[in-house]
């Protein structure tokens, strides 16, 4: 069976969505949040009504065959999935799409596009899945020298390659999907378990080139620890690095790769660490009096070295806008898995921490309950939440989120100033109150990565504006109070301004000669980490 194809606005593929049940107990929600009756409804264009530019450049015969100027093909590879990206296509602006979509089936013709781009002058979007939420894969060209840009989609590399049984590997195409990575490793007993919240619609290209956060909430926390080399297609040529446990060997040369979003080169493949898969789970749902409280067991927990797979705090608001709790406690979620030993001993030492703090496990004495109750509903709500941003934007309702990352000598403090600057903005731009939660999605042994939702009621016809507002303060809030602008959503066009100011200058500038380097007509995602 063909599969739908994939949305041009929103989430996932044609067909799938939210539920008429689950996007009106939404609404229901947020009238009462905005106190308002109802909402104005605005519906994104048809495919056929959006206006596309001409394309300013036509592939060269040989790439022909791999390479598309269909409006379709444009349309769905302008933008990502942030607020920002929604709202502009609510109003049908798709003045930045791509002038050709290139989707090479192979490593020889990924370098054969990085050629032909070169020679016209043109910009170079790598893409995964498109799921950036910080405009890392739209080809904006202001300030750049590039005349056209071309996106190049690397769904096709979607191959595991080869298994290493005894070290554990195995050396992976970067355009694969979640899903068809994990069924390719499940025959050979092995996972890489990566689960980031996107994982059905991003790839391993993608999550290398971001940093991104996975599901394990301590130790394996970003992609970077799976990474065992990589290879890449460069302007300047081809790059592999060397398979190793590790090295000591000078600065990595993996790590340059990782996190460089597409500006440095195209990851076409990448050798990875791998897991069994678990047998042994422990978990479940404790409540604290609130927020604070369980942030402090969490810290005993991070400082005990148990390495809990799961370690959530959602605070009382947003446990209660989950389905998980009724505003009254925070809830911590809390999970082990292993594919060697039970669990239960684990479980209860961090139950100890946890009654240190005043902490309630909702199922006491049911080692694991790590998908029933609060658990369960939460992690329903995670896995359905992606589609509900598309739904939303249409109201007017300005969804989002951001997250970073502080110590825990400063968690507190931070905290309060930041959700405090974010309100106060939702309220001065949208002339009434909002809300903003907090969650931790990981957690180490100096600090949290708290996560921020926050939700206002917006303006048809200035709803850009009025985001960009509000996530500019709550940006400002984040690095005044000694945080970083993003734990693991990346760097993109949108946290550009912060990012420049959380590195230090000097190693702007290495990185910069790097990009010269590597990249020496500048021709790699222009806007994205450097000036074009
Ligand atoms: C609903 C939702 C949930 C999310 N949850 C998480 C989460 O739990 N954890 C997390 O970390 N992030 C999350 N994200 C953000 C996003 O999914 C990640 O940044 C992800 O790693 C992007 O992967 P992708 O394949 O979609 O990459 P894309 O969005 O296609 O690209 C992202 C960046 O990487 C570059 N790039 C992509 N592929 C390559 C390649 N092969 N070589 C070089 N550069 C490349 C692009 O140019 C771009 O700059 C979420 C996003 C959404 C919309």
């Amino acid at each position: 069976m063909t599969q739908a194809r994939l949305k041009y606005f929103g989430w996932g593929r044609e067909g799938e969505g939210l539920t008429a049940e689950e996007e009106a107990a939404a609404l229901d929600r947020y009238r009462r949040l905005f106190g308002v009756d109802g909402f104005d409804e605005l519906a994104p264009p048809v495919l056929s009504a959006i206006e596309l530019r001409r394309s300013r450049v036509v592939p060269p015969a040989s790439l022909a065959p791999c390479c598309s100027s269909a409006a379709y093909d444009r349309v769905v590879h302008t933008y990502g999935k942030s607020f920002s990206d929604y709202a502009r296509g609510l109003v049908g602006d798709y003045d930045s799409a791509p002038d050709v979509v290139a989707y090479p089936r192979n490593e020889a013709e990924v370098s054969a596009v990085v050629d032909w781009v070169g020679s016209a002058q043109g910009a170079l979007i790598p893409f995964g899945g498109g799921s950036s939420v910080v405009g890392g894969v739209e080809a904006r060209l202001d300030g750049s020298a590039c005349r056209a840009a071309v996106t190049l989609d690397l769904r096709h590399l979607d191959r595991v390659l080869e298994i290493d049984r005894t070290s554990r590997a195995a050396r992976i195409e970067a355009g694969v999907f979640g899903p068809a990575l994990e069924a390719q490793l499940k025959p050979h007993a092995l996972s890489l378990r990566h689960f980031p919240q996107s994982f059905e619609y991003s790839t391993l290209g993608g999550w290398i080139a971001t940093r991104s956060g996975g599901h394990f909430a301590s130790l394996y926390t970003h992609i970077d620890d799976f990474v065992e080399s990589l290879r890449v297609i460069t302007p300047r040529g081809p790059l592999e690095t060397r398979r190793l446990p590790g090295s000591g060997a000078g600065p990595s040369p993996d790590r340059l790769f990782i996190g460089s979003e597409g500006v440095l080169g195209v990851i076409t493949e990448a050798w990875m660490r791998l897991q069994d898969r678990p047998r042994f789970r422990a978990g479940g749902a404790v409540r604290f009096a609130d927020f604070f409280t369980a942030a402090r067991a969490v810290r005993a927990i991070a400082q005990t070295g148990l390495y809990p797979s799961n370690c959530r705090i959602l605070d009382p608001q947003e446990a209660q806008n989950t389905g998980a709790g009724d505003g009254t406690s925070a809830i911590l979620v809390l999970a082990f898995e292993s594919a060697d030993h039970p669990l239960e001993t684990w479980m209860a030492r961090a139950l100890e921490c946890c009654a240190d703090f005043g902490g309630t496990p909702e199922r006491a004495g049911v080692a694991d309950a790590h998908r029933d109750g609060a658990a369960g509903l939460w992690r329903n709500a995670f896995i359905r939440m992606p589609y509900a941003r598309e739904r939303l934007v249409r109201k007017a309702i300005i969804a989002d989120t951001f997250e970073t990352a502080i110590t825990w000598e400063r968690f507190e403090a931070f905290h309060d100033e930041v959700k405090g600057a974010t309100e106060t903005a939702i309220r001065d731009v949208t002339g009434r109150p909002g809300q903003v939660t907090c969650r931790f999605t990981h957690v180490y042994p100096d600090g949290p990565a708290p996560y921020f939702s926050f939700h206002a009621l917006g303006r048809h016809g200035n709803l850009l504006a009025q985001w960009r507002a509000i996530k500019s303060a709550a940006s400002d809030a984040l690095i005044r109070a000694g945080g970083t602008i993003t734990h693991h959503h990346a760097v993109g066009r949108d946290h550009r301004p912060w990012y420049d100011k959380e590195i230090p200058a000097l190693f702007a500038a290495a990185l910069r000669a790097a990009k010269q380097s590597l990249d020496p007509q500048g021709m790699l995602n222009p806007g994205v980490l450097f000036d074009p």
